[in-house]
């Protein structure tokens, strides 16, 4: 599919029609008038009605929406649709008695299709920030870690890199705790990979702006890099504080 092609079929509106309504269509032969035989062809969220009057041969195959290649395109794009929202397929296919496809097909969608995409999008649009930020001078970033559970227990953590000129997320990186010795190894780990990504695309920086945790504090040191304190950090410990707070003992530096 060209692109232009497959951005027209994207763009067109689409409605929601009970089946009722559509059956109506196609009860009566629209050159004699009489009832006809109808019979459905259903994919997913596709279906294609054969009309055939028996008194004077008039036939016609009517189609729902456009196929690509052999896959309907609503059924692609419903499956684009609920993974890019974070939606979830089951809720959907219970929530109206939606004429759906199977969760199989959904997960063969992301497979072979949309997740391919996202990282294709997402390593070009990545290449293009990390080409520009190597051609500036004052490169000032926002680092954090976010951990699939709260506490020391996370198994899996994702750090993400922020250009806070243009705030925009410039890296993204997942750490797994077995392969660092534990989950409160991932922040650095994280860190660590991200800046050598920068640093191997050629990007310079100026300053970080992160939390307050020990390792990361000493390893920016170690690697002369200035840092910033991220206030958001400070916020959440005050207010975790706030009892203690109350009666003020010797603030921390
Ligand atoms: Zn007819």
């Amino acid at each position: 599919m060209s692109d232009a092609e497959s951005t027209s079929k994207h763009d067109i509106r689409k409605y929601i029609v009970y089946e009722t309504c559509l059956m109506e269509l196609f009860e009566v032969c629209p050159v004699c008038k009489r009832v006809c035989t109808v019979k459905n062809k259903v994919l997913g969220t596709f279906i294609s009605v054969k009309q055939l009057c028996e008194y004077c041969e008039y036939s016609r195959i009517w189609q729902r929406q456009p196929l690509l290649d052999s896959t309907p395109a609503g059924n692609l794009q419903l499956s684009a649709a609920v993974y890019i929202s974070g939606a979830s397929f089951f809720k959907l296919q219970r929530a109206m008695h939606l004429q759906i496809f199977l969760y199989d097909t959904f997960r063969r969608h992301a497979r072979m299709f949309i997740e391919p995409a996202m990282v294709h999008k997402w390593n070009h649009s990545q290449n293009v920030m990390l080409q520009q930020l190597s051609e500036e001078r004052k490169v000032i970033l926002g680092g954090d870690m976010r951990a699939d559970s709260p506490g020391h227990c996370a198994k899996f953590g994702s750090y993400t890199m922020m250009d806070l000129n243009t705030k925009t997320i410039v890296d993204l990186q997942l750490v797994q705790s077995n392969e660092v010795g534990g989950s409160s190894h991932m922040e650095k780990e994280g860190l660590k990979r991200s800046l050598a990504l920068l640093d191997a695309r050629g990007v310079t920086i100026d300053s970080i702006v992160t939390d307050r945790h020990p390792q990361i504090q000493k390893f920016l040191r170690d690697n002369n890099i200035t840092k910033f304190y991220d206030v958001w950090h400070m916020e959440k410990e005050l207010q975790s504080n706030y009892i203690k707070l109350a009666k003020p003992r010797t603030a921390r530096k």
